[in-house]
């Protein structure tokens, strides 16, 4: 019974960090120091499209934090709140160049701005930090101090895993009998 437990266990706990399941949550809209990006412009993986400073991330910073845009989309993180909830908008030289001058054109934007993932210039497109060695105080801190969350909630299980590889195996070889056989029919109908 008990090795039934520590299998289940083993598969079914959550323990690893899993892009694909996760989307990798803790590098979206990443404050960094403001001056971490000029450091290692050789490893950033993103285009930048705008930049907002949000001052002092924490009470122990002693410097101000950016949140970089990497999204395409107009729709730009601008600041937060009073109770640090995101603001959204465009901003007014963008609103400019883009000529967009009616609400339908503001409202198929942000429809269109759920598509994206605001991601830190440094993500690469596999999920790897591209500065992991140097990277600045408040990723290193992330699931290691006593009043952060002590394991990120959006880590996959074993079995989780397991099921995204055999679903994506399927997927691949499905896709590849559909094209195959579209292939050949074409070859035989085509006159
Ligand atoms: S820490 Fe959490 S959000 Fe970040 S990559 Fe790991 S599981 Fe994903
Ligand atoms: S510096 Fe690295 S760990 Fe930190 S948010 Fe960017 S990609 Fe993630």
């Amino acid at each position: 019974m008990k090795i039934k437990q520590k299998v289940t266990t083993y598969f079914t706990e959550p323990s690893k960090c899993f892009i694909a399941k996760c989307k990798a949550r803790c590098c979206q809209d990443a404050p960094l120091p403001e001056d971490f990006l000029a450091q290692y412009p050789k490893e950033l993986r993103r285009n930048i499209y705008s930049a907002v400073n949000i001052g002092r991330n924490d009470p122990r910073d002693t410097y101000n934090s950016v949140i970089y845009n990497t999204t395409p989309n107009p729709v730009q993180l601008v600041g937060f709140d009073q109770y640090g909830n995101k603001i959204m908008g465009i901003p007014q030289k963008v609103m400019e160049e883009l000529e967009i001058k009616s609400m339908e054109q503001v409202k198929a934007l942000i429809e269109d701005a759920k598509n994206y993932r605001n991601y830190c210039p440094f993500l690469t497109d596999y999920g790897r930090c591209n500065v992991y060695k140097k990277r600045p105080p408040i990723c290193r801190d992330f699931g290691t101090l006593p009043d952060k969350i002590n394991q990120c909630p959006e880590k996959a299980s074993r079995l989780e895993i397991i099921k995204f590889y055999v679903k994506d195996f399927y997927e691949f070889y499905k896709n590849l009998a559909v094209n195959t056989t579209q292939k050949v029919v074409g070859f035989f109908t085509k006159k």
